[in-house]
């Protein structure tokens, strides 16, 4: 077997690792050495006594910033290798699909989880940091953004997903959100299921997926369009 999709995550927090990749798909995948997830705890790369990993911002204001030296020793700790080096950061350019797909394409990846105010802008440059957000809001600490990362790479490895083709239609993969679904009973609570779902026509079936999918993604997200203004039609 080829190497495994290789994850290693810098953190000062190891302990919320797997967290829930190490349930469901994700988790069965790990068992079957599909991928793997190692973590490095920051603070072991700090040099005086109390172990300190921050230190107060230059300039002032709130808070406290992890320090370059330590991060820096911490990076460097893991084995010299081509895997693209992440910082989970507000200030990142938002994930995409299309980055996930790649980032799942390659050998594996290092994520750097930022805390406090973040870190010191010297050690993103000197290491070369990918700085990659989440979402335009804020969490308190890079950790739920890592794992949110992971869960979207580690579903589409090869072999993760129970069904292959259950991926390819799905929002974002086509430049549209996905179409609406509906599974028995037939009548839920006076509401049935669109006649088309259950007339056994497949292109039918297609044809009102799409103009679903294109109504939904004008209606909510007209930027998809904007984007990729001729959606592919089956
Ligand atoms: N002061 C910073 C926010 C720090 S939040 C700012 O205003 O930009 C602390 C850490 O949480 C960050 O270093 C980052 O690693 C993580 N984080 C917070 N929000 C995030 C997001 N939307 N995407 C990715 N990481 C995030």
């Amino acid at each position: 077997m080829s190497t495994p999709f290789l994850a290693t995550v810098l953190t000062l927090y190891p302990e919320m690792f797997p967290g829930h990749l190490g349930h469901s798909l994700a988790g069965k995948a790990m068992e079957r050495q599909d991928w793997a997830l190692e973590t490095v705890q920051i603070r072991d790369f700090a040099t005086d006594k109390h172990r300190t990993v921050d230190d107060t911002p230059a300039g002032g204001g709130a808070g406290m910033v992890l320090k370059p030296d330590v991060l820096a020793r911490a990076i460097d700790s893991v084995a010299d290798d081509t895997r693209p080096r992440l910082l989970m950061s507000p200030r990142g350019k938002p994930l995409s699909q299309e980055r996930v797909r790649q980032l799942a394409e390659g050998k594996g990846v290092v994520i750097v989880c930022g805390r406090f105010e973040g870190v010191d802008q010297r050690v993103i440059e000197a290491r070369q940091l990918e700085e990659v957000s989440i979402g335009d809001y804020i969490l308190s600490g890079g950790e739920p953004a890592a794992l949110t990362l992971l869960d979207a790479v580690v579903r589409i490895l090869p072999g993760v997903m129970g069904n292959a083709l259950s991926g390819t239609h799905e929002s974002f993969e086509t430049g549209l959100l996905e179409h609406p679904h509906y599974t028995r009973p037939q009548d839920f609570e006076g509401r049935t299921i669109p006649a088309v779902l259950t007339s056994g026509n497949h292109a039918a079936i297609e044809k009102w997926r799409h103009e679903q999918a294109l109504a939904l993604t004008k209606e909510r997200r007209p930027d998809l369009l904007e984007k990729s203004p001729q959606p592919v039609t089956k």
